[in-house]
């Protein structure tokens, strides 16, 4: 099936105004995404509207958020059920630093219902690091039932090898998310604990814009996604 594990949706500061739970769903739709999953910075609450509205096309969806450690490092956590990101959400606001979102300097902070209409706006600024350590931030993933996928591994900005110089050795994550294919033997040249084999690789998009959706090119097999996530519905 083809993926896109990693989009923004208007509820992150930095993601465009259009990025509504049905012009993503709608976006993925024609693009013939099979499976999808909307990974704000810090926050699950855009996810309801997104299950209804991509259960109502028939459209996979993981539910995702994509976590800010201490170490400003990104990490992704994708669940099977919308209910595993409930207590994940009380988490992740016991770790907020509570720092008030300015609007016009980082951009607004939406939340909608399945109609697209604004039914809240998240107060604290999303796009911060939380009080917690990137292996806290995997443990918690884990707890509640979700995968923890480190996020675009290779870039400038907030990625483990950047802020941390290496991937950990010893670090239980489930995937490393590149942008391209040659970004993997980048990764393995210079990880020899890293093996090809018995890596979950996800080239994901990281959409801030619809346009910059995935096409249908990167592929997950069934096997792949049950070892992962189970049996789905
Ligand atoms: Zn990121
Ligand atoms: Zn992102």
């Amino acid at each position: 099936m083809f993926y896109d594990l990693h989009m923004h949706s208007c509820l992150s500061p930095c993601a465009e105004d259009e990025m509504t739970p049905n012009n993503i769903c709608n976006m993925a739709m024609l693009k013939e995404l099979d499976l999808i999953a909307v990974t704000d910075h810090n926050s699950c609450r855009q996810l309801p509207a997104v299950d209804k509205v991509a259960s109502a096309l028939g459209l996979r969806l993981l539910y995702g958020a994509e976590l800010e450690s201490s170490e400003e490092v990104h990490v992704l956590g994708l669940f099977p059920k919308l209910e595993q990101t409930y207590p994940l959400q009380e988490w992740i606001d016991a770790h907020m630093p509570g720092i008030p979102n300015d609007e016009s300097y980082f951009g607004k902070q939406e939340i909608m219902n399945e109609m697209d209409e604004i039914i809240g706006t998240e107060k604290n600024l999303l796009i911060v690091s939380l009080s917690a350590t990137l292996e806290e931030c995997v443990d918690a993933i884990h707890r509640f039932g979700g995968r923890a996928v480190l996020a675009h591994v290779l870039d400038r900005a907030n990625s483990v090898t950047q802020q941390l110089g290496f991937i950990p050795m010893d670090l239980p994550y489930d995937g490393l998310e590149i942008k391209s294919a040659d970004q993997k033997q980048r990764v393995l040249d210079t990880h020899p604990w890293i093996h090809e084999e018995d890596t979950h690789w996800f080239i994901d998009s990281d959409a801030h814009h619809l346009i910059d959706i995935s096409e249908a090119v990167n592929e997950m097999s069934e096997a792949v996604f049950e070892e992962l996530w189970g049996k789905s519905l």
